[in-house]
């Protein structure tokens, strides 16, 4: 037994520990394609002081320290590309504090994206949050870490732009309050009026600090909640249906989606709309608006609104939806890989035509997604592709046409959203050169010892 091990064994203890070749084995891989890359030791701590503790032991020994969700962002960033201390956070479950007159929760550094869903159905019926599609043991924290978007991206942005504080560890191992919670006891805002600190933390990957309790805004729940599918066999036409529908105001969240698999989904792109309302007459008002709204387009015989059989239309009310998983087994062997650009809306059929390709270019089963942000500001356009683990040579194919559709993104305008090392390095290529050199500041003012998630965001 290393003194490393016998030390950490004294913060966590001896039951939340191992170096054992089970979890070495376990915390080297995540579900997607990237390489695997072994821990030294794997903790689960408990409380902050614990965390700190940690870091403290990490940073003097110069260890590094990769802090941990569910690690299903499928990119390879929980992966420990130089070994050292996996940190998996999913012990600090705990629900902290809920005001609900300021629509705010805040919870601990591991909680699930399910806990917090279910605790709110039950306690506090009237309010949500924006629940991304991921399984529901993905992490509020690591969630947002990554910028991820969920069911209320469309109306409210990243899901990251909900942040309402943060309480996080940095390398030095001391505790830092981010936002309104720095000076009050109140966590209603991550920065406003104050300098936005929160940057320092968000979208950087676990290479700045790890978070122990986040902030998150709530929203008001509706009692009642519909779903229409617009189909249009014509890509470019999607950035005008979508910017029709967003003048409206009146719609949830929005979902394009196509495949070649069933038939019956063949050529159509799908742009899958929620409505909601607390009574009939305001569900049917917003309905009314929609289908107004993309009258011209059934007029020309562009698209029209699909009828969702009674049976089907549970699996699109689900949150998460459980459908994206299922995708994973449509050549069986269970793989599911995605790249994941936020993208220009008016892109959308450049993208999708590029998908098509790559998936002809190395025979691999497709599907594309797009999520509409922020009042279509933006969308996060999906290639996805599933695979046979069991089959070495579909699995280089299919990193192949990842690899393709990230260099296509960047070069297309896009960004890469939750970046592989190997995209994060070609993002910072394609990079201003000031604020390369920017970036490299603050990290290096963060991390001194380069101990935190090392090999991502690092700037050579
Ligand atoms: C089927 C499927 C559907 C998905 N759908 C969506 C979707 O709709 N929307 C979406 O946004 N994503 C989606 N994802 C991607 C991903 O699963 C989610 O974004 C998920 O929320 C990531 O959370 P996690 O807990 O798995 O994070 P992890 O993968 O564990 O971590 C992500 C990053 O955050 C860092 N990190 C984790 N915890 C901390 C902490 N406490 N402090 C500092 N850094 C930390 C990690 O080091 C890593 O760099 C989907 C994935 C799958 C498999």
């Amino acid at each position: 037994m290393t003194a490393i091990y016998q030390s950490l064994a004294e913060i966590v203890g001896a039951d939340h520990i191992s170096s054992r070749a089970e979890e070495r084995y376990f915390y080297a891989r995540d579900p997607g394609l990237q390489p695997v890359s072994e821990p030294d030791y794997v903790v689960a701590p408990k409380t902050v002081d614990e965390v700190q503790g940690i870091v403290r032991l990490a940073s003097a020994a110069k260890i590094p320290v990769v802090p941990m969700g569910a690690g299903l962002a499928l990119t390879g960033l929980v992966i420990p590309l130089r070994g050292g201390i996996v940190v998996d956070m999913k012990r600090m479950n705990a629900i902290v504090e809920i005001n609900e007159k300021s629509r705010y929760v805040v919870v601990e550094g591991g909680t699930s994206q399910g806990a917090l869903k279910a605790y709110l159905d039950k306690n506090y019926p009237r309010l949500r949050h924006s629940i991304p599609d991921a399984p529901p043991t993905a992490t509020v924290v690591g969630n947002v870490v990554i910028h991820g978007q969920g069911r209320l991206s469309q109306q409210y942005g990243f899901n990251s732009d909900m942040v309402t504080g943060l309480e996080v560890v940095l390398a030095s191992g001391d505790i830092c309050r981010i936002g309104s919670c720095a000076t009050s006891p109140y966590w209603f805002s991550k920065g406003a009026p104050l300098p936005d600190l929160s940057g320092l933390f968000l979208g950087w990957l676990g290479t700045t600090g790890i978070i122990t309790k986040c902030g998150l805004k709530l929203y008001p729940k509706k009692a009642m909640r519909d779903v229409e599918i617009f189909l249009t066999d014509r890509a470019e036409l999607v950035p005008d249906i979508l910017y029709e529908l967003t003048h409206t105001e009146m719609v949830e969240d929005i979902n394009i989606w196509f495949q070649p698999k069933p038939l019956l989904f063949r050529g159509n792109h799908h742009i899958t709309l929620y409505i909601t309302g607390d009574t009939t007459e305001e569900l049917e008002f917003k309905r009314k608006m929609v289908w107004d709204s993309l009258k011209k387009f059934i007029d020309t015989k562009d698209g029209g609104f699909m009828w969702l059989l009674p049976a089907i239309k549970p699996g699109f009310l689900d949150m998460p939806a459980k459908n994206i998983t299922r995708f994973a087994d449509v050549c069986k062997g269970g793989g599911f890989e995605y790249s994941g650009p936020i993208v220009p809306v008016e892109k959308y059929a450049v993208f999708a035509k590029k998908l098509e390709e790559l998936a002809q270019k190395y025979e691999v089963a497709y599907s594309g997604t797009a999520r509409v942000i922020g009042n279509s500001h933006a969308l996060m356009f999906a290639f996805a592709f599933t695979f046979n683990r069991a089959d070495a040579a579909m699995m280089e194919r299919v990193r192949a046409a990842l690899d393709e559709a990230g260099e296509f993104s960047l070069h297309e305008g896009g960004v890469p959203w939750k970046p592989t090392v190997d995209e994060q390095q070609n993002i910072l290529r394609e990079m201003e050169s000031n604020t390369v050199a920017l970036l490299k500041k603050i990290k290096k003012m963060m991390d001194p010892d380069g101990i935190m998630n090392p090999g991502n965001w690092e700037v050579r």
